[in-house]
């Protein structure tokens, strides 16, 4: 007998009949004599919808972040309660918890909250009883009895931190994809499933676009090393696993390619070399709420010099009008300029550690491919380049071609 948590996304809930096919599962993974916990998100659009009430009871004013969490965690309290009664309906035994129920503690970060403990105690006593556990995603409670929630797409956080509290034998992460691929099959559809992933690429790849997974739950399996499998609610097929990486994981120099679209750079030229330029610069930008992506600076020979960031494409405007005011301080002819229609392609791998040249071969496809390269960043693990977007699906096969990713 294993102990198996299973986790199901908005889209695999989305409907009565999708829910009913969902309490199928649960109910055959559980005839086939292991114990389950099912956590379940909203049904896909509602955590979406009750955001929009909120903001249309508040007018201009923000809803308060504690109201919002008592009212984001329905969508789940929803969900438990009809794949529930699901099962019951069909003769199974099972029981709905919402994350206060199941032990779930947090910190009082309203809205984002991180969670600080879990007992598991209950969970245990309800599955020992012969029932099946099924767990309210996205939500918890403080010390003292506080409704909060994780962060969008917080239910795969609770699954891998439940997996982890329980020492699960297994934590399956069903979606509506059959796992993670060696790019978007979209635009490459010679795209492949990745059969293993390290935690480190699955964040690399979440980072720079391939969006399967919220990236902290991805940390938190990594702190805790649990093991999880990302797979298909819609079919039988083997998914991907996410685990520690392997000495043979690193035989494979790239895993994926990944591509982000709808970005823009701004490009600050003529600032003064000076120190407090670029603080002035981000913490401008920062103050503003907006998230900064790459950053380049050149080498300046002459006491002044031009700098870069990316940013998303809707958030340019914002940059821009945060950067006005201190655009004199900065250099005397400095001047700012925004380009939007950007995108970002990226090749992950933890291989980059032990194989050099990865850059130079990449720069080698996509000249060949007669694609621009605009700026260029690296890490361990990564290198980014952004290209104007139009090219992107171009460059993204390229990539895909040069690195042999459709060949297992
Ligand atoms: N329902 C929440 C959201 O849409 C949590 C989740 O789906 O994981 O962000
Ligand atoms: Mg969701």
């Amino acid at each position: 007998m294993s102990l198996i948590v299973q986790k199901y996304g908005g889209t695999s809930v989305g409907t009565p009949e999708r829910i009913v096919n969902v309490a199928r599962r649960i109910l055959a993974t559980k005839e086939a004599g292991n114990k389950v916990v099912a956590v379940v998100s909203a049904m896909s659009g509602v955590t979406n919808n009750l955001i929009k009430l909120a903001n249309e009871v508040t007018g201009d004013a923000d809803p308060t972040e504690r109201e919002m969490d008592v009212l984001l965690s329905t969508g789940e309290q929803t969900t438990i309660a009809l794949t529930a009664m699901a099962l019951n309906a069909m003769g199974a035994k099972a029981v709905s918890l919402t994350g206060a129920q199941a032990g779930i503690k947090t910190d009082g970060v309203h809205t984002r909250a991180r969670i600080s403990n879990i007992s598991p105690e209950g969970v245990h006593e309800l599955l020992d009883d012969d029932n099946i556990v099924i767990l309210a995603g996205f939500q918890g409670e403080t010390l003292g009895g506080e409704i909060t929630t994780l962060g969008r797409g917080g239910s795969d956080l609770t699954a891998i931190a439940m997996a982890a509290a329980i020492d699960a034998d297994l934590c399956q992460i069903f979606t509506d994809v059959d796992g993670v691929y060696t790019c978007d099959p979209r635009v490459v559809p010679d795209a492949r499933k990745i059969d293993e992933i390290s935690y480190d690429e699955m964040l690399e790849m979440a980072s720079s676009g391939t969006k399967v997974m919220q990236s902290r739950s991805v940390e938190f399996a990594k702190k805790f090393g649990v093991t999880f499998e990302v797979r298909s609610s819609l079919n039988d097929n083997p998914g991907t696993i996410v685990k520690e990486e392997t000495m043979s994981m690193e035989s494979v120099v790239i895993r994926g390619v990944s591509l982000e679209r709808a970005q823009a750079k701004v490009t600050i030229s003529a600032v003064s070399d000076t120190p407090g330029t670029a603080s002035m610069i981000f913490g401008a930008v920062s103050d503003a709420n907006v998230i900064v992506d790459m950053i380049v600076q050149n080498v300046s020979k002459t006491g002044i010099t031009d700098i870069s960031f990316t940013v998303n494409e809707a958030d340019v405007g914002k940059a821009e009008e945060a950067l006005k005011p201190v655009l004199a301080q900065l250099g005397e002819e400095a001047t700012i300029e925004a380009q939007d229609g950007i995108a970002k392609l990226s090749v992950v791998g933890i291989g980059m550690r032990s194989h050099s040249g990865v850059a130079a071969e990449m720069f080698k496809a996509l000249s060949e491919g007669g694609v621009n390269i605009e700026m260029i960043s690296t890490s361990e693990i990564k290198v980014t380049v952004t290209v104007s977007e139009d090219q992107i699906d171009k460059a993204a096969q390229v990539m895909h071609d040069a690195f042999g990713l459709a060949e297992a």
